[in-house]
């Protein structure tokens, strides 16, 4: 077993079990979550007996960066295999000095959005604490490698992450606390197709970080043809998940509105986002879409995303136009690991 799955308790009753003192079990966890080692052999203080004991009993096995494509705005695709020759992608996004990581929750994804690459990916495994944190360390080391910080993390990568709730929330506590990275939460955004049960469990743990919800459109019908998970968790249970959320934590969502052409762009489209987000305090990314080949699907018009967002505006509502980045190494998600991986219909 990977000692990343144990808690620190089932750790400290193992090497007090062991006969071996138990303020070991954080230079472990130091050692882990914070220099972020691939192996027992380099926790330099930790004995050798115990190293062994260590090495005997648990495996370390730390992801392998499989591929790297950097686009010439300096945005790196990396591809990060598993143990189990899984794939899945993380985004190092540079800006002048900071760098954000986008991370993937799992390999593939079930839910079958029509706009999305990973879509076209069998559904392979939710990823472990340990592979989610892999994946942050190794975009935090190459911007450190850039001497640049990592001032931002988002959870927008492959997969759902409130499919994968509890690795994902392990993650977060070692991306924010010590043993660990200590991050302020505020510099993470978890984003979610819409699984109401987790929005409401996030709501109940006390979410710290940001929300951003994968909208795309305010429409049932239009929802449920870009995103089946529409059909089980139709807009007007979301809404009352998002009260719920907000009244719970204080927080003010975001979403996230791709613009697709000729199918959520026009300004009936805003004027109903308009309506549905009367209910709570909201800021809207406004995104571009990166065309896929295998994608049926076309980028709004400047003209369209203009008219678009200045109907919004003109509602008083905070609007962000969000430039996708990349577009040389296959931005939209998932694009990546369908190179390495087999489509569902190959
Ligand atoms: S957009 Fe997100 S939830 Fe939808 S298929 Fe892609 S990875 Fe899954």
């Amino acid at each position: 077993m990977d000692i990343r799955d144990i808690s620190n308790e089932e750790l400290v009753a193992f090497l007090t079990a062991n006969g071996q003192k138990a303020f070991r079990a954080k230079q472990v966890w130091q050692w882990i979550w914070e220099k972020g080692v691939g192996g027992f052999s380099e926790m330099k203080n930790i004995p050798g007996e115990l190293q062994s004991l260590l090495s005997d009993n648990y495996t370390l096995q730390k992801a392998a960066l499989e591929t790297t494509l950097k686009a010439k705005d300096g945005t790196t695709k990396v591809g990060f295999r598993f143990r189990d020759d899984q794939v899945a992608e993380g985004v190092f996004i540079p800006s002048r000095k900071r760098v954000t990581a986008c991370v993937s929750a799992q390999t593939g994804c079930k839910l079958n959005c029509s706009f999305c690459a990973t879509g076209l990916l069998s559904m392979g495994r939710d990823l472990s604490a340990g592979e989610i944190f892999d994946q942050v360390f190794e975009i935090k080391r190459m911007a450190e490698a850039e001497e640049k910080n990592l001032s931002n993390i988002v959870y927008m990568g492959m997969g759902e992450p409130l499919l994968n709730y509890d690795a994902v929330m392990k993650s977060i506590e070692y991306v924010i606390s010590k043993p660990g990275l200590a991050m302020s939460p505020s510099r993470i955004t978890l984003s979610t197709a819409g699984i109401v049960p987790g929005i409401r469990r996030l709501a109940d743990d006390g979410a710290k970080f940001h929300l951003a919800i994968s909208l795309h459109s305010a429409n049932n019908k239009i929802r449920s043809s870009l995103m089946p998970i529409n059909k089980k968790y139709p807009l007007e249970e979301l809404s009352e998940a998002i009260q719920y959320f907000h009244e719970k934590t204080g927080e003010r969502i975001t979403f996230e509105y791709l613009m697709l052409k000729d199918v959520n762009d026009t300004l009936t489209d805003a004027e109903e986002l308009a309506v549905y987000c009367r209910s709570f305090p909201v800021k809207i990314n406004i995104i571009e879409f990166n065309p896929v080949k295998e994608l049926p699907y076309e980028p709004s018009t400047t003209e369209r995303v203009d008219q678009f967002v200045k109907f919004l505006e003109s509602r008083n509502m905070v609007v962000n136009v969000r430039q996708s980045r990349g577009h040389e190494i296959d931005a939209a998600c998932g694009q990546l690991a369908n190179r390495q991986m087999t489509p569902k219909n190959a």
